[in-house]
């Protein structure tokens, strides 16, 4: 970190940048991606995070603890639910940056954190890097990028979403999406879901070889304006993938009329064979991915707060 400069000593007129910590109103949040790369380093040590494990609680504990640490309270969501293996105890965690005008409408920011349950399919561990470790640790990242830069026009939630894995090894009926699921029907019992814009979900963003797909179930406009962001940022082989219906955690905001988008690349590795598999690690994972996905995030969140409307 360069010595900040003596003010006194500048110019009149010269911008001063000091590249300290402290929080400076008015200019757009950094994402830092070598913290967010530690975060998902951490993630990645507690070894596989399966709904109902005891490395899924570790990862709680670290999410809170590190969430608390940006300056947030955050929560656990607590609900059971019956699963194909019998019923199972889950916990969402979430944290809410309060927008300056408390009635202001919401934007929520989601990734799930539970891993696959894989131990039945390989001898090795499935470490989850990219699947979910990756957009976990973005998001705790954007979430501390936000908080030191304090209340928005918008009130924000950062989404840690259980249970996104199906229990059994395919994605069928209801066996996935429980964490979304449940929080989406308490949004809609509240009354809170009319009040959110639009629910922004990460992940598998960690690819060596990011690009972003097309996700057909997602707000078309939402996905415009990150791609576009995309490409003002000069990471135009990093958006625009190509177009795939993704069954993914944004389904369940959907189903509660709220408008969605899925930040994903699912192809991971040669003819996707790192995805669901214990080639799923930090080495086929890369810090420079994680800051594209940053970046992009924060890059368009002004411009979703401005132009994005609910429509009803
Ligand atoms: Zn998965």
């Amino acid at each position: 970190m360069p010595t900040p400069l003596t003010p006194l000593l500048l110019p009149l007129g010269l911008a001063i940048f000091s590249g300290c910590d402290a929080p400076k109103t008015g200019t757009p949040p950094q994402f830092d991606a070598a913290r967010a790369w530690k975060h998902l380093e951490t993630q990645v040590a507690f070894g596989p995070r399966p709904a109902g494990s005891q490395a899924l609680e570790k990862t709680r504990v670290f999410l809170m603890d590190t969430l608390r640490a940006s300056g947030l309270k955050p929560v656990r969501e607590h609900f059971k639910s019956p699963t194909p293996k019998g019923e199972l105890a889950f916990a969402n965690v979430y944290a809410d940056l309060p927008a300056q005008d408390p009635a202001a409408e919401w934007i929520i920011l989601g990734s799930h954190f539970d891993t696959k349950h894989a131990e039945a399919r390989f001898p090795e561990p499935f470490l989850g890097a990219n699947d979910a470790g990756s957009s976990t640790a973005v998001l705790l990242e954007l979430a501390h990028a936000l908080a030191r830069q304090g209340a928005r026009e918008l009130n924000y939630r950062f989404l840690f979403l259980d249970g996104e894995e199906a229990v059994l090894w395919d994605w069928a009926g209801e066996d996935n999406t429980y964490g979304s699921r449940h929080h989406a029907a308490e949004l809609k019992k509240s009354g809170m879901a009319a009040r959110v814009r639009a629910f922004i979900l990460l992940d598998m963003v960690g690819d060596k070889d990011l690009q972003l797909m097309r996700d057909s179930y997602s707000d078309r406009r939402l996905l415009d304006m990150f791609f576009a962001s995309g490409r003002e940022l000069g990471y135009k082989r990093h958006v625009d993938g190509r177009a795939q219906e993704i069954l993914d955690d944004h389904l369940s905001f959907m189903a509660v009329g709220i408008p969605s988008v899925d930040l994903i690349d699912l192809d991971y590795g040669p003819f996707n064979s790192f995805w669901h598999t214990p080639k799923d690690t930090l080495e086929n994972c890369s810090q420079a991915s994680l800051e594209v996905v940053g970046r992009i995030v924060l890059t368009t969140l002004p411009k979703v707060e401005k132009e994005f409307r609910r429509s009803r």
